[in-house]
């Protein structure tokens, strides 16, 4: 849909934060249907409202990240492109082959297993992301790396932008989420580059003080021990970013790809 001229300088208000009531169009809540490169694309991005001890966005300095499962090349591009995006690829040790002894394992079920055949039965998404688990479960053949940009995004800490006509999703925390958008990886876009949306939104989670592994790379206090509320842990069923519950055939074939990758 065309932006009109006369609403421009209420969306660049939006843009500065301001929720203001501009003409006669009253207030501005969301912003669909733009386009790449529009001078609007950035400010509507989100952070999961749950999970939070299991984002990649707590990992401190010098963690070691491995690769388990399927698509091995493909996972570690999508987690080296948001950690670019923020700085941090330098100073993890990303690896393949569900390295032993590493603590960190990012686990990647294909879309041909027939564990993920049956979680993906009735759904048409093209994957999920069970952040506790640090697991991925792929829906489709087509369009891998996008969806594992997408997917790879929650494990950070990212909730879905879709436009709510699209895709209504409500994993976003209301505090840490400025509106909705089509054009970026996390508003479904199916797109292989993060747009300027989701740097943004990416770069506030890591600068968030309330995110205690972020206060070892912005020269913060300690998380350890701490009394702040991030030390809250999080218990309850895998639930994933999309807000499906893991089956136990889900959490069977993920133990198999552990077990496959020589890691027992
Ligand atoms: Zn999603």
């Amino acid at each position: 849909m065309p932006i009109q001229r006369t609403s421009l300088a209420c969306l660049l208000l939006f843009i500065g934060s301001l929720l203001a009531a501009c003409g006669s169009g009253g207030l501005v809540r969301t912003i669909e249907g733009k386009k790449n490169n529009s001078v609007l694309e950035a400010g509507t991005w989100g952070h999961l409202k749950s999970d939070r001890n299991s984002w990649l966005a707590q990992l401190p300095p010098g963690s070691a990240i491995t690769i388990c499962g399927d698509h091995q090349m493909e996972t570690l591009a999508a987690l080296r492109a948001w950690s670019n995006s923020v700085g941090r690829t330098g100073s993890f040790a990303f690896s393949v082959g569900c390295t032993p002894n590493v603590a960190t394992k990012i686990k990647v079920v294909g879309s041909t297993r027939p564990e993920a055949k049956a979680h993906c039965a009735d759904r048409k998404r093209g994957g999920s992301a069970f952040v506790s688990e640090r697991a991925i479960i792929l829906c489709m053949d087509k369009m891998l790396y996008p969806i594992l940009l997408h997917e790879t995004g929650h494990l950070w800490g990212m909730c879905d932008v879709y436009p709510a006509k699209l895709l209504p999703s409500d994993n976003c925390d209301p505090n840490w989420f400025t509106g909705r958008n089509s054009f970026s990886v996390m508003g479904a876009s199916y797109t292989s580059n993060l747009s300027g949306a989701d740097i943004e939104g990416v770069s506030k989670l890591t600068t968030r003080n309330d995110v205690a592994g972020n206060r070892l790379w912005n020269g913060g206090r300690s998380f350890a021990g701490d009394d702040d509320e991030s030390g809250e842990e999080i218990k309850g069923p895998a639930v994933s970013a999309h807000g499906e519950v893991m089956s136990d055939e889900l959490r069977q074939a993920l133990e198999d790809l552990m077990s496959e990758s020589g890691t027992q």
